[in-house]
């Protein structure tokens, strides 16, 4: 059976096109969610099928979350981030207990059960330090694309100490810290630091039970997963496409809805 889990995220919609069978994701997109979250989260659909070279017609369900989930149109079911992350990580590794998902404006820390429930969790919803947005705002003051802050950061030999984790004074102290010489580099690396430190202080309040796996769209940033590690002490496991899988998780809860229905 072919099933779609559609992720309606903050900043990106992306979609995971789910052969249940053998559990295999055969079709993935990721488009930038604008302005319009539920155009985005269609687009994102279309793309993904076309990934998997299927139509429309061959998906027997559709699992919307994210936080655009109620307005995607087309949708069987919708279900939380949390659920769906937890259950992707548990297709991708049974053995997970504890799931890192650091989103565009938000972060999560989530305890999941041996069946791949989620048994607890953790969130930050409430300020950007420790999210993808941060980090977005930090690159641009750098003068660097988000996607090579993690180069550069881990070309640095001692990361700059960021004081603070406000995203208006942290880009002031960045500004400020270029003026003074700081390599980019150093201030790379302190900001990286700076975002696993908070997303290490989240995910100490839940407690890290391995094997921890880390998810969403700033785990494609090394040093993060790096910084985040030796913060919590803990191997940390980013799976390929760590992006996709709380859409691939909203997959299998489709593909469980609709074999259960
Ligand atoms: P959401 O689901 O909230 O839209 P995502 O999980 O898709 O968020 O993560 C989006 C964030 O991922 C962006 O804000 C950005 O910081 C980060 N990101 C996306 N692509 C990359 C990349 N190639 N390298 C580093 N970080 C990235």
């Amino acid at each position: 059976m072919l099933t779609a889990g559609v992720d309606v995220g903050s900043l990106a919609a992306k979609a995971a096109i789910l052969d249940s069978e053998v559990a295999v994701v055969v079709g993935g997109a990721c488009v930038p969610t604008g302005s319009d979250p539920a155009a985005s989260g269609s687009r994102a659909l279309q793309e993904a099928l076309a990934e998997a070279d299927v139509s429309g017609e061959e998906i027997a369900a559709v699992v919307a979350t994210g936080y655009g989930r109620e307005i995607l149109p087309g949708a069987h079911w919708r279900v939380t981030e949390i659920s769906c992350a937890a259950r992707g990580a548990h297709l991708l590794d049974p053995q997970v207990r504890t799931v890192i998902d650091i989103g565009g404006q938000d972060s999560k820390a989530i305890r999941v059960d041996a069946d791949g429930f989620p048994a607890d969790f953790a969130l930050n919803d409430r300020c950007a330090a420790g999210t993808g947005r941060f980090l977005e705002v930090m690159s641009e003051a750098l003068g660097v694309g988000v996607d090579e802050l993690d180069d550069l950061a881990l070309e640095a030999e001692r990361p700059a100490i960021i004081t603070r984790t406000c995203t208006v004074f942290a880009e002031s102290e960045v500004v400020g810290l270029t003026a003074r010489g700081v390599a980019p580099a150093e201030i790379a690396a302190g900001l990286c630091r700076a975002t696993a430190a908070r997303v290490a202080q989240l995910a100490g309040t839940l407690g890290v039970e391995p094997r921890v796996m880390l998810i969403g769209g700033v785990a494609l940033n090394r040093a993060i997963g790096r910084y985040l590690s030796e913060a919590l002490s803990v191997e940390l496991a980013v799976p390929d496409g760590p992006q996709f899988v709380v859409a691939t998780g909203a997959a299998l809860i489709a593909a469980e809805r609709q074999l259960a229905s």
